[in-house]
């Protein structure tokens, strides 16, 4: 059982799922959201339950993705995209200890001007997967 939450704990989740090792997005859109790179770890939807959801509120990106956020303190948490089988969870959100490990820069064509990726070992690639 993993759990985590924002900042302020006006959402709290658990999950019961194994999640898939941390991507991080370069891609404009996620810079923004995040202030800098997008870190995530899904896991399976029948595995992740709201504990609390009171701060729960929803970003629509597109129609088939919106991102959760709590409301009263403002901390980035979900990546809920339509018809996916995983709910992708912002990797920092997780309490420690995690136990996540890391497996690749994705958007790296579309990363930010004023950093530099890490020479970390992890795939590289263009697009997403
Ligand atoms: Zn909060
Ligand atoms: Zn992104």
């Amino acid at each position: 059982m993993r759990t985590g939450g924002c900042c302020c704990g006006a959402v709290r989740f658990e999950t019961t799922g194994e999640p898939t090792k941390v991507t991080y997005c370069h891609c404009s859109k996620c810079r923004r959201w995040h202030g800098h790179v997008g870190a995530y770890a899904a896991v399976e939807r029948s595995t992740f339950r709201l504990v609390e959801e009171r701060g729960l509120a929803w970003f629509t990106l597109n129609p088939k993705v919106r991102r959760g956020f709590c409301a009263e303190c403002g901390s980035s948490l979900l990546w809920d995209e339509d018809g996916d089988t995983h709910i992708a969870i912002c990797a920092g959100v997780f309490d420690a200890p995690s136990g996540l490990t890391s497996k690749a820069h994705i958007f790296v064509a579309s990363k930010g001007d004023y950093y530099e990726l890490p020479e970390d070992g992890l795939l590289r690639l263009d697009a997403f997967k």
